[in-house]
């Protein structure tokens, strides 16, 4: 059984056990949200869940996929993030990690950095016990800084151009 696998069958345990605890119905649709989660990778709305349920043949409606990603991310099994462009991205629950965005292509990569983890695990907080921390660096992607740097490069070549008439 591979990992991704492994984790699918943990995640549906839990799902049933949450949804039982809570006195919600187990419906397929709710299951079908849950299998295409797992099945996503990296960071996705729920339109990108909507549009691959929908490019499946599998119907279910906006709303229904809003409220069982909410109630994924009460169960602990999803983590929702809040970048500055207002959409609530989510991804599965791992461990700590910081987020790159770009602000021109609004691409996300995840970032790992131990040190980091440290200083928030170490330091005291006067009335307050920590139980997650959520950093997000902003800038531009690496791709968007070449596409930048070949536009200003095209220009200056345009201008010089336009001189020599
Ligand atoms: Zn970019
Ligand atoms: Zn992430």
């Amino acid at each position: 059984m591979t990992t991704d696998r492994h984790r699918a069958c943990a995640a549906e345990q839990i799902f049933d056990q949450y949804l039982q605890s809570t006195h919600r119905r187990r419906t397929q649709e709710r299951m079908m949200v849950l299998s295409c989660s797992e099945s996503m990778k990296g960071h996705f709305t729920a339109e990108d869940v909507a549009n691959q349920l929908q490019a499946g043949h599998n119907n279910v409606a906006l709303a229904t996929v809003y409220s069982t990603l909410d109630l994924l991310t009460h169960c602990g099994i999803l983590t929702a993030r809040h970048f500055d462009s207002g959409v609530t991205y989510y991804e599965k629950a791992s461990t700590p990690h910081m987020h790159l965005v770009c602000t021109v292509c609004g691409k996300i990569r995840d970032l790992r950095d131990a040190s980091i983890d440290a200083i928030v695990a170490n330091r005291r907080f006067s009335s307050f016990t920590p139980t997650r921390y959520a950093m997000t660096v902003y800038g531009m992607c690496g791709a968007c800084a070449k596409a930048v740097k070949n536009k200003s490069k095209s220009n200056k070549t345009i201008s010089k151009s336009q001189k020599r008439k």
